[in-house]
Order: C-alpha cells, then structure tokens, then sequence
C-alpha cells in the first residue's frame, strides 16, 4: 500500500449543502493538498428515493465556486455489487444476522429497557430464530433487517480532534446495515469505499462518532486498514443555539447569491473553532498552508453568518478593476467611468451587488436629502454649479464658489452639498463623486 494521504468529502445528495458541510468538505480538502495526496468527492446516493441529481450537480457547482476542487468523483449507486459482495463476507463469518422486528416491536423493547433503568441497546433477540422460524416471519413480514454482530469490547481511537475516544461496543446497538427491502445503507457502503478506496483520513461532523465505533469494527471484520479519524464539533447560532434547524437557510448557494465571496467563506470557516484567528486570506495556497487540524477544539463552534459581510468587504478592496470589469459593465456604467466607478465605490460596498444602487445613484440621482435650515443655501448653491464637463477638480472649485458667495465653511459647507447631491451623510471623497453625477451634471 502506498502512503499516499486520500480523503474524501461524501455528501448525501438529499438537499443543498450548507456551511456545516463546508467544514467537513474543507478540512478534508485541506489535509489532501497539504499533503500532496487525493480528494474524492463521494456521492453518498444509495437511498434512491432522496438523492437527486440537481443536489448532486448544485454540491459540484458549489465546491467548484470554492475552488475546491475533486481528483475524482465516486457514486455509492454504481457500486451496490461491491457493497452485496462485503455482506456476503459478513454473513460467511457470522458477523451479520438478520431481524424482524417492527419498529413498533423495537419501540417497545426500547421503552421497557429504559423502564427498567438499563441502555436501550438491541437485544438481539434474532440471534436465537431458528431457520425455520425466520421462513415463517418471512413469509409473515417479508425481508428482515442485516444486521452487524458487534464485539462487545471497547473501541478505541486517536481523534485527530477529540484526542482519546473510547467506546463501550456492548452500548451500541448491532447497526442495521441492510434494510428489508434491500437498500444498502450508508454504514456498510461508507465502510467498504473507505477501505477500497485507501481513504487515509477522514474528517466529519461529530455527530458520526459512534457510527465511527461501528465503522472501525466493520472495516476490522473486513480486514481494511482504518484510517484516521477526526470529529469536528457541530456549528451553533451566534447565541450558542442549534443550528441544525437552521442550517437550511445557510446553504452555500444562498450565499453566493447573497454576494458573499468565497474566499470570505473560506478565510472564516477554515479557522472558525480554531485557536488562531480568522484572517483574510484569497490564495488557495495560503488556506493549505496555514490548516493544522489539530489547532480545532471539540466545544461547539459559534457560526455567524454576518461575520461573513465584513470578510467580504475587505476582499472586494483588494480586488482591482479587471476583476470586476465585467460587473461593473452589466450594470450600465460606461467604459469611461469604469475606473473612477471602482474607486470610487470599492470602498463603500459589502458585496458587489451593492454596486447596483451606486450606479443607480449616480446615474439617476439620490433623493436629495436637505434640512429645512439649507434649503436656501442648497438652491443658491446650485446655481453655482459650472457648466460643462465634471472632473476632479469640480467639488473644489465649486465649493470655494460658494463658500465666497454664502460665507459658509468647513461641516456647514460640505455637508449639505454632500447630502443634496448624495442623498446621504456618508460616502466616497465628493472630488472624485462629482464626474460621476451624471444628473447633476446634465442639470448643471
Ligand atoms: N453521507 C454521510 C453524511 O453526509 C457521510 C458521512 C461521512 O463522512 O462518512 O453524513
């Protein structure tokens, strides 16, 4: 076997993928590159009735958006034969047992082990059915259940986040790994890809450690090499609650058609619940670089999606004119005012959508926003305005103008101007806002 470092992000094609998903996806991509080695994207689709191919084409548009690219792709539904022949393997050694319990029955048999004060683990009742008596509740019942024969020992593993883990096998209920009607489910699947694949690390959500446990002793019964595991927490709202709930509203899609930037995206989650702090940063290679698993914490991790604006912001200043040439074009802006437009505005965006309302501004003209104390001032001032052409030396011109006319200066000058052109108390240097105001000037 070779040391070549393979991870894999496996996603199960049932819905958009969302920034808890993003995490996993990351990290896995992150220790691959690091070390030089492979990511697979794994489609997780052996439940025909949930998976579709609009989720499994909207999980590629997303990580391709990332920049997070795949060696290869694999489909859990083309390799159901290899996932039969492992349980064929299982049943010859005894490993795998077949259940005919309703999931009333089981129900049941969970409420009277917890009356009684005791874990509700399968009893494996089926392990004493005769053959006979399994003909008869097949042909009462149809097909039951695969169920995997757990070692009742400990389990135990090196987490690459949580440290030591050790789990009691005797807690665990045998995991069903086939339903009854003969769907493969995603335990057994995971397992065999995990071991043909020579998938060496795998990161995920800490709410698959104790399939982990499952999984360990499955791969060991199949003689696969277990790789190594590591658990991230799960993500929170920014007040510590749940998110799980929430999560669909945070869909990586929907992001981007927020506006928010990829690069924001990654500079936030490749450190969030870390123990060093979240940097921009807009090179692949610098998130490879800085990604050292072993700095992430088990609490749970605080998600904010409006952290996601500033990150955003400050990418967008880093970006010159050819890079959103083509944006700024589609809004309208002539090729003329294209550079002043980007200078002008790189500032005073969150995302390139709000160049929008710049150009709108601009082009069209605020709603001028005048205090009842300057309207005087404001209609004699625009009087004032020259004629012709605005450049950068317009504002300074005509301020000087005006403040020679009105006697006006300093905030009591500009400040009303500002607003009487803009709309608004705040925004881009006036000098360079001027050749701008296309309305204003044909005003003028
Ligand atoms: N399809 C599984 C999931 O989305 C994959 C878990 C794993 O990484 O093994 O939860």
């Amino acid at each position: 076997m070779s040391d070549k470092t393979i991870t894999r992000f496996a996603p199960s094609p049932t819905g958009w993928i969302h920034v808890g998903n993003l995490r996993t996806a990351l990290m896995n991509y992150l220790i691959a590159r690091k070390a030089g080695g492979e990511f697979i994207l794994r489609i997780d689709d052996t439940d025909p009735n949930r998976s579709k191919e609009e989720y499994v084409d909207g999980i590629k548009r997303d990580l391709d958006w990332l920049g997070l690219h795949w060696d290869r792709v694999e489909r859990q539904s083309l390799r159901l034969e290899k996932y039969h022949e492992a349980a064929k393997e299982l049943r010859e050694m005894g490993r795998f047992y077949e259940a005919f319990e309703t999931p009333t029955e089981l129900d049941l048999k969970r409420k009277k082990q917890l009356n009684m004060g005791k874990p509700p683990v399968y009893d494996r009742a089926a392990l004493a059915l005769s053959d006979a008596e399994k003909d008869a509740l097949r042909a009462e019942r149809g097909n039951g259940v695969w169920r995997f024969k757990l070692l009742q020992e400990r389990i135990v593993w090196n987490d690459g986040i949580l440290g030591d883990v050790s789990i009691d096998g005797a807690s665990v209920s045998d995991p069903v790994l086939i339903r009854g009607d003969g769907q493969i489910l995603y335990t057994l699947a995971s397992v065999v890809d995990d071991t043909e694949m020579g998938v060496t690390h795998v990161v995920r959500g800490s709410d698959h450690v104790t399939n982990t446990g499952t999984q360990i002793q499955i791969m060991q019964a199949l003689g696969g090499s277990v790789p190594a595991f590591a658990h991230h927490s799960l993500l929170t709202g920014p007040q510590g609650e749940a998110l799980s709930k929430r999560l669909g509203t945070l869909a990586l899609k929907d992001l981007r058609e927020a506006g928010i930037a990829p690069q924001a995206l990654l500079s936030l989650m490749s450190r969030l619940g870390s123990s060093d702090p979240v940097e921009l940063r807009t090179e692949m290679s610098e998130f490879v670089e800085g990604f050292d698993i072993s700095r992430f914490g088990s609490a749970p991790t605080k998600f904010d999606a409006e952290d996601l604006k500033p990150l955003t912001a400050r990418y967008l200043q880093t970006l010159s004119l050819e890079d959103v040439a083509e944006d700024i074009r589609a809004l309208g802006v002539p090729d003329v005012h294209a550079e002043r437009f980007w200078s002008v505005t790189r500032e005073n965006i969150t995302t390139l959508h709000d160049l929008k309302g710049w150009w709108t501004m601009f082009s069209e003209g605020a709603e001028p926003a005048i205090d009842e104390e300057d309207r005087e001032f404001i209609a004699q001032a625009m009087t004032m305005l020259p004629e012709g052409e605005f450049d950068d030396s317009t504002w300074a011109n005509w301020t000087s103008a005006v403040k020679e006319a009105t006697g006006r200066k300093g905030k009591g000058l500009f400040m009303p101007l500002r607003k009487a052109l803009t709309g608004q108390a705040h925004g881009p240097d006036m000098s360079a806002v001027m050749p701008l105001l296309q309305v204003v000037k044909a005003r003028a």
